[in-house]
Order: C-alpha cells, then sequence, then structure tokens
C-alpha cells in the first residue's frame, strides 16, 4: 500500500501534468545561436485551393486497425513495458547547453499521460495527412515519401501526403531574413494557425507541415526543428538542418535518420506527448543539432504504450513493421535495436504489473 506521503507526492504530480495541459502547450523542438537569409511562403489562391483536392495516398497503407478499447488493453501495454525497461537507458544529467539544463520538465509516465485524457487516433479519425509546404528537390522528395511510410508503420494509420502549397507572400510578422544563414525563416505560429488550422480534415489524427524553409516560433528564439500543439492536432517539421539528401548515399541516410526522429517526436506531440526525462528515447527534448543527434530514434517503453494506446497499435507487430523499414532502408542498427525489442516481447516470462490506479 502506498503512504500518506506517496499518495500525497503522486497527487502533486498529476496535478502538475493537468496544470501543464490546460496551458495548452506548444512544445518546441531546439534552439540554439542561429544567422540569417530571404524570403519565402504563403497561399489561399483559389488555384491553390483546386490543387488541394488531388491528395496523394500512399500506394500502401499498413494495416491500419479499427480501434476500440478492450478492457485488457491497458494491462497488456503495462506487462509490455516491464518486459522492455531492462532494455532501456536511462537520460544521464544534462550538460549545461542541454534540453533540461534550460527548460526543466517534469518527464510523463504512462499512467500520467492517461490521466491527461490524450488525443488519441481512436474513432474516425485515422488518417495522417503531411503537408509538404514550399520547394523540394527529388532526394527530398524522397526523404518525404520514405518518411511518410515510416509514420505508417510507427503510428498504426495511414498517411496521405497532400499536395505541396508554394511559400510565397508569407505576411511580414511570420517571416525574417537571416543575414549569417542567407536564408528567411518562417514562423512556426503562422504555419499552424493560419495554414493548417483551418484545413484540418474532419478524418485528420493529426496534420503535419513539411518545410524546406527554416523555422522560428516567435521572439526570444533562433530556430526550431519543429513545433506541435499537444491539443490541436496541428504540427511542422523542417528539413532544412538535417543535411543535403543529394550530396551522397551516406549522407542521404543520415538525413533520413534525423527526419524520422524529427517526424515522429513532432507527431508523438500532436497525440499529447511530453518530453521523456527518464530514458534516452525520441521523445526527449533537444536543445541543439548535437543532442538532437544524440537522441535515438525509438521511443522508451513508457513512450511506446502511449503511443500504442494512441493509435491501437499492438506493440510487437508495430517492432516488426518498423524493423522491416530499417532494414529496408539501410538502417541497420535501429533494425536491430527493434529486434531486440521484439524478441524481448516475444518471451514468455510474466512480467510483474501494477494495475493502473
Ligand atoms: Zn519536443
Ligand atoms: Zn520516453
Amino acid at each position: 500500500m502506498p503512504s500518506e506521503r506517496q499518495k500525497l507526492r503522486t497527487s502533486r504530480r498529476l496535478a502538475r501534468v493537468k496544470a501543464q495541459r490546460r496551458r495548452s502547450i506548444v512544445f518546441v523542438i531546439a534552439a540554439a545561436p542561429a544567422v540569417v537569409m530571404s524570403c519565402l511562403v504563403l497561399f489561399r489562391s483559389k488555384a491553390e485551393a483546386d490543387t488541394e483536392k488531388a491528395d496523394l495516398p500512399l500506394p500502401k497503407p499498413y494495416d491500419p486497425v479499427v480501434v476500440r478499447t478492450k478492457p485488457d488493453e491497458t494491462r497488456h501495454l503495462m506487462e509490455c513495458i516491464e518486459k522492455l525497461r531492462d532494455f532501456q537507458r536511462r537520460l544521464p544529467a544534462p550538460g549545461p547547453h542541454d534540453w533540461l539544463a534550460n527548460h526543466p520538465e517534469p518527464g510523463q509516465t504512462f499512467k500520467e499521460y492517461l490521466y491527461c485524457d490524450p488525443v488519441t487516433a481512436r474513432g474516425t479519425r485515422r488518417i495522417i495527412y503531411v503537408q509538404p509546404l514550399g520547394e523540394f528537390d527529388e532526394a527530398e522528395k524522397k526523404i518525404l515519401r520514405l518518411t511518410a511510410d515510416f509514420m505508417s508503420r510507427y503510428f498504426n494509420l495511414s498517411v496521405v501526403i497532400r499536395t505541396t502549397l508554394p511559400l510565397k507572400n508569407v505576411p511580414p510578422w511570420a517571416k525574417r531574413y537571416r543575414s549569417g544563414l542567407n536564408t528567411t525563416q518562417i514562423r512556426t505560429t503562422w504555419v499552424l494557425t493560419h495554414v493548417l488550422k483551418p484545413r484540418l480534415p474532419d478524418d485528420a489524427a493529426v496534420y503535419i507541415a513539411f518545410t524546406s524553409a527554416d523555422l522560428w516560433p516567435g521572439e526570444g528564439w533562433n530556430f526550431v526543428f519543429g513545433q506541435a500543439s499537444l491539443n490541436e492536432r496541428v504540427g511542422v517539421w523542417s528539413l532544412w538542418r538535417q543535411g543535403d539528401p543529394s550530396e551522397s548515399e551516406k549522407e542521404f541516410r543520415r538525413v533520413l535518420f534525423r527526419t524520422l526522429k524529427i517526424a515522429t517526436h513532432e507527431t508523438g506531440h500532436m497525440f499529447s506527448m511530453q518530453h521523456c526525462t527518464a530514458y534516452l528515447c525520441n521523445m526527449c527534448g533537444c536543445n541543439s543539432r548535437e543532442e538532437a543527434d544524440r537522441n535515438p530514434l525509438h521511443v522508451c517503453c513508457e513512450c511506446m504504450a502511449k503511443i500504442c494506446h494512441a493509435t491501437g497499435a499492438d506493440p510487437l507487430a508495430r517492432y516488426k513493421r518498423l524493423k522491416e523499414f530499417c532494414d529496408e532502408n539501410g538502417l541497420a542498427t535501429q533494425g536491430q535495436i527493434y529486434g531486440i525489442f521484439a524478441a524481448a516481447l516475444e518471451m514468455d516470462a510474466p512480467a510483474a504489473v501494477s494495475s493502473v490506479e
């Protein structure tokens, strides 16, 4: 039985989590010294409205399931967490420039996530819409297609890539030129509020913009890799700081790996997942390129359960699908990690779990 002190600590922690949710937090990844350049974005023309009808479905959605809450579903996820816990690496103490040293956060266990009444893909909202913004070369388009494929397997949802919207005529308040970078940055809040929210489809689990432009969220920030709303189903991520996928095959794989991380991280936020502070995990915050590269592509066991709860994915089937993708696309080490997680779940050993409080 938990002591009074433990009960008090738990209730304070839950109150903190709920307070965070009430604030409609918008999470942001990364900031660091930045610099400069040109101009882009805008739309809302008639021609654009016409082309928007021509959504481009992926050729093969990955076994999207009709989701229903089963009585023993949460218990099954708790058992999976315990089977995987020993394979997780604890998050080390942050360095002075790391995310947690500059943005202290409480973290979020699976149980706390359930208490937050999270945004999910249950019911009729079963599609991830990806909205390309701006221009992309062939290599970048390939990155986008592969990322959409990976997201489909990762979230157990169909993914639809919408017709590209041009980046031009961005209102002055939503762009700024950074001379040191020789580029124009686009304000994330404009993308979320003025581009995505008015176009959110009725069957969208989430609607995420993908752009080749650099992003910044507003005063006090130099840049962000991406940004997402915890409760409005919209988000945006950028390719601008991921490298040049046309440079070589090796660089292509590196850009792909980075892009898979940011796309799934931001989408995780859209399913009300907060930053992970317990393990080395793709849902950890990051304050720099170096920290982003240090974080893994896979999520920890607690965050895995959140994804499966939000999307109805089966943990074992999900790991097998992700391993397949990694093996097919030159991400052998990551494929091995998913293989280890899958093998751990296939073990028969009973896991010691407590019921959800
Ligand atoms: Zn984040
Ligand atoms: Zn995690």
